[in-house]
Order: C-alpha cells, then structure tokens, then sequence
C-alpha cells in the first residue's frame, strides 16, 4: 500500500502500528456482533492516547517554526494537555497550557490528580481559566504576550484539532486499513468517540483518500449531532484537501449524540457501565470522559438493533484512562 503521508513534516513520537485485538467475552456478553478494539489508548508517549499521532504532525510545524514553548489549552483533565507537555519535554520545548474549569461540581482533588498530576511532573506552566470563554483566542493571546516576551511561542489549538494535527488519524486509517486487509477482516463499521473532531475528521480524510467506504460512527461526548457533524465534516474537507482532489460528501461523517448526557465530562450510568463491563470482560481501561462514552454508545446500538450480531465492528480506544483517578468517587459509588 503506497504511504500518503510521505510528503509531509514528522516527528517519531508514537508506538505504531497500535494493536488491533479482539473482544470476544464482550462479544459474547452483548450478543453482538465479532467486536475488535483499535489500541490507541497504547501509543506509548506517557501513557497513551489519541493525540500522540497528531502531535507527531503538529510537533513537526513546532520545529520548522523554530518554537521554544508550545502554548495549548483543555479542560481540566485534558488528554491532550498532557500528551502535548510530555511531547514538548522530549523534543527539549517548553509548554504553557491553559486548562478550563468546563465540568462543574468538582473537588479540589480533581485539580491535582489524574492528567494535571502528569501535567507539573513535565513541568507544564498551567493557569486555569473560567467556563465558557473562547479558550483558543485566550491561548493565542498568551502565546502573543510570550512572543511580546522574546519567545517563539507555536499555538497548538484544542484537541490538536485542526487540518495538520488531523493528519494523526489519516496514519491511524491507513494502518487500520492495512491491519484489516492482514487479518482478513471486512467490518461493517468503526466506532470512536468524537470531541474535538480531529480524531474523526482523519479517519474519515483518510478513509476517503484511500477508497476505504467503511462507515464511522462517531459518539458525541459533548456537542449536538448537527454542531458536531458540522465540526467533523469541516475539518474533515480541510484535510483531506491535503491528500486528493475528489470531493468529500457529508454524508459521510456519521454522529450519534443520545450518549453525551448532562454534558462534557460527566459521565452518565451507561458511561460507568460500560467501563466496568469492558474491564471486566477485556482487562481494558477505558475513561470516562471520551471512551467509556463512546462505548456506551457501540453497546447501546448493539442492544438496541442499530447494530445487529452479524459481522464485525471495530471500536477505536482513544486512550484517556489517566482521569479515572479524577473520578474515583464515582466508581465507588456505584
Ligand atoms: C481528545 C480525546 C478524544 C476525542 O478526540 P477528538 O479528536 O478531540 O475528537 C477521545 N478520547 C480521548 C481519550 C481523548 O483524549
């Protein structure tokens, strides 16, 4: 298979090709169809995670911009922050994130555990923000006063989400695609959770660039269906720009929101649920912001008929079991 990323600027951050592994107690469990899980939750740049492959992309931009600081912004148990910081310290680069008090009710245990813990071990210059301001216009803004300071600050947005850190899943497709042809397997869908619509706007980039028509489905861990088809479909347009001239139909980009709940980082029965089943089945951590959402999703669509028991189905594991300590009193409650 010919590499359509060989043209573009790359650092080596990632354990690659992730694993594809079967889930046959879990199969078994739902009555479902064959289920396999995608490991990017093993992608090895401290502990893991989705955003490892588009900071390989995004990393690379950083040094042909000559950076010295990275600035970034998440929530508070962002994934992406502490990827983000971990690839900054390997590359010799300093890191200044900005993390937003998004997910309400929170204790003070919560603002030092899980990935904030990670955060100041890479020694990430961390100021929180309020909810609800436009975070990456805050980023850019310090990235502009460090500038004002003598720094070459490079801004990374949100989630990596933009055309260049999307190129990450255009890599998780194309290994996908060659894992699938190895293993002789022909699934009827992809599911993954979708947030700041990277993850999803690659794959489907990648997908499409590569005549993959293999459907993915997109569990919404915040947005609308509309808002988030929106988001997937755009970005999804601006990368695949990068890799062919056939034009992308929106049809493709599919998003089910009925698992997102009371909103971003609040977990929903189902959510728990569906962490606990998959680790007592599998001995597979998911999380509980993105992944275990997107499970409930996969096993909410099994149980009710969405998805029938014949073929296979492939889950994509976007990592992020760092903030179940962020969570712990949940889990115990239950
Ligand atoms: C960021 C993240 C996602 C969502 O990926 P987007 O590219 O932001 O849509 C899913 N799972 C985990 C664990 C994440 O950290």
């Amino acid at each position: 298979m010919r590499d359509i990323l060989s043209n573009f600027p790359r650092v080596n951050l990632c354990h690659q090709p992730t694993a594809l592994e079967e889930m046959p107690r879990l199969s078994e469990a739902l009555g479902g169809p064959r289920l396999w899980i995608k490991r990017d939750d093993c992608t090895g740049l401290a502990t893991g995670g989705n955003k490892t492959r588009k900071l390989e992309f995004l990393m690379a931009a950083a040094l042909e911009a000559n950076a010295d600081i990275i600035v970034t912004q998440g929530a508070v148990q962002s994934n992406h922050v502490r990827q983000t910081a971990a690839a900054a310290c390997k590359l010799g680069l300093d890191c200044h994130a900005l993390l937003e008090r998004r997910v309400p009710g929170k204790g003070d245990d919560y603002e030092q555990t899980g990935n904030v813990f990670f955060d100041q071990m890479f020694n990430t210059q961390i100021e929180f923000r309020p909810p609800g301001l436009n975070m990456n216009a805050e980023a850019q803004q310090v990235a502009e006063k460090l500038r004002s300071h003598g720094r070459t600050p490079y801004f990374i947005p949100g989630g990596g989400s933009n055309e260049t850190g999307a190129l990450g899943y255009v890599s998780s497709a194309q290994e996908l695609l060659h894992q699938l042809w190895e293993n002789k397997l022909t699934p009827k869908l992809i599911v993954l959770s979708t947030g700041s619509a990277g993850t999803h706007a690659g794959m489907v980039a990648g997908f499409h660039a590569l005549d993959c028509d293999i459907p993915i489905m997109g569990i919404s861990v915040r947005q609308p269906e509309d808002v988030q088809i929106d988001n997937v479909y755009k970005l999804a347009v601006k990368t695949a720009a990068l890799l062919t001239d056939k034009p992308l139909s929106r049809d493709r980009v599919l998003v089910d929101d009925g698992y997102v709940g009371e909103g971003y980082g609040i977990p929903t029965d189902g959510t728990l649920a569906a962490i606990n089943m998959v680790a007592r089945n599998e001995g597979i951590l998911l999380d509980p912001v993105y992944s275990g959402k997107g499970m409930a999703g996969l096993i909410g669509q099994i149980e009710g008929g969405q998805i029938n028991s014949d073929g296979e189905v492939i889950f994509l594991h976007t990592g992020g079991a760092v903030s179940l300590f962020a969570y712990e009193d949940q889990f115990l409650a239950e």
